[in-house]
């Protein structure tokens, strides 16, 4: 029998867990009412799908009522940026965030420029570490909402993100964070930090796909995008109850996992040990991100290979039974760059021939030196076509 799939791409590394898994069943098969109805099954499954706020909002340090269920991180997004925008004085129309942030926060500011709200792009520091001096120096009067990642999706850099909200907060500006990598993979008390809005998504801690949540921080106005009863009229349409539940049973999960930082520890030297493995296997091979490791998240490396091209780097692994994936997973397919590596500076032609590595807490020793080898020999074996047709 052939060698079982190594999975090291950021959307396919957590797998829903088994226990998440029962949630959505049960979901289906027993709690399949509307929560919405009067009638007692349909209060029943109420109770489940607030028992899931309660395990969300456990998990990142608030009350249930601040938790807000999205179909993920996107909307998540939308919700925030655009509910903040609508609800702002008129006077109010400029958003501060960055060009590394995921295509789901670039992509609205850009559509909102193109109706007159006015984009301020963070400067950068190397590794792509957001400059939070050069960041405070652009809130003025006119600044509705400024929206920065925790951590980064392509390199794992670690913001800060305490410093930003600290600046928002003395200017009663909005501070918007994007916490999708972050949340399930390291301990989050938001309660004790400056942050007044938080997009989560399920399938980064091993819940469903389709399934998130935006955290609201009391006192923050927003307006709902989608309009109707639900989640306390701040996002209409009847829940998602599977999601919701397997949201619910991820974040119970992933709380008792976060009680041990050995764990996290220990993936992280795997981590540690893939990028030595493949530096001393490509010598020429660079890791893009913060050189120093405590500002990188312990799952994620990013490695780029001069002179190759990350498609076909990737389909040959994916031949060899490895997935990775290249720039945003979402725009894997496309032959442009990652426009978030080349905002942080990485030359071009590094650019075209990174990867991304993303390990989760299944990942193994196993699967760390089996995934380096094989990137190792793809790298070779691609170099070697290329000269061949040189
Ligand atoms: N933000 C970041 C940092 C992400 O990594 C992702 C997912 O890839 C998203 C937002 C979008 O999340 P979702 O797929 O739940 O909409």
């Amino acid at each position: 029998m052939g060698r079982a799939t190594i999975y090291l791409d950021n959307n396919a590394t957590t797998r829903p867990l088994p226990e998440v898994v029962d949630a959505v069943q049960r979901a289906l098969v027993e709690h399949w009412q509307n929560p919405s109805s009067i009638h007692r099954p349909g209060q029943s499954v109420r109770q489940q799908v607030e028992l899931a706020r309660q395990s969300v909002a456990k998990l990142v340090g608030v009350r249930p009522r601040e938790v807000i269920f999205t179909s993920g991180a996107t909307e998540s997004i939308d919700l925030a940026i655009r509910g903040v925008l609508t609800a702002a004085p008129e006077s109010r129309r400029t958003i501060v965030t960055t060009r590394i942030e995921h295509e789901a926060v670039r992509d609205l500011c850009e559509s909102l420029s193109a109706s007159g709200i006015s984009i301020r792009h963070a400067p950068l520091l190397p590794g792509g570490i957001v400059d939070a001096e050069g960041l405070e120096a652009m809130l003025d009067e006119s600044v509705a909402l400024v929206s920065v990642q925790w951590a980064n999706n392509e390199t794992g850099s670690i913001q800060p993100v305490e410093r930003i909200g600290e600046a928002c907060r003395a200017r009663k500006i909005a501070f918007h964070c994007d916490g999708s990598q972050w949340v399930g993979k390291m301990p989050t008390d938001l309660g004790s930090t400056p942050i007044d809005l938080l997009s989560l998504s399920g399938h980064k801690f091993h819940a469903p796909k389709g399934i998130g949540a935006l955290i609201v921080r009391p006192g923050v106005r927003i307006r709902p995008v989608l309009r109707g009863v639900q989640e306390q009229e701040r996002r209409g349409g009847t829940e998602n109850v599977p999601g919701i539940l397997g949201l619910g049973a991820g974040a119970e999960l992933a709380s008792a996992w976060l009680e041990d930082v050995s764990e996290r520890e220990r993936l992280g030297a795997l981590r540690d040990r893939f990028e030595r493995l493949v530096l001393e296997g490509v010598p020429d091979a660079v890791v893009n991100g913060p050189a120093e490791l405590s500002l990188r998240l312990w799952n994620t490396t990013n490695i780029g290979f001069p002179g190759l091209e990350a498609e076909a780097l990737l389909l040959l692994l994916s031949e060899r039974g490895v997935c990775a994936s290249a720039g945003a997973a979402c725009s894997s397919g496309s032959l442009d760059p990652s426009p978030v590596l080349l905002a942080m500076g990485v030359a071009e032609p590094i650019a075209h021939g990174s990867l991304r590595f993303s390990l989760s807490r299944e990942t193994t020793r196993e699967d760390i030196e089996a995934g380096a080898q094989t990137v190792i020999e793809c790298v070779a074996r691609l170099r070697r076509s290329a000269a061949r047709l040189a």
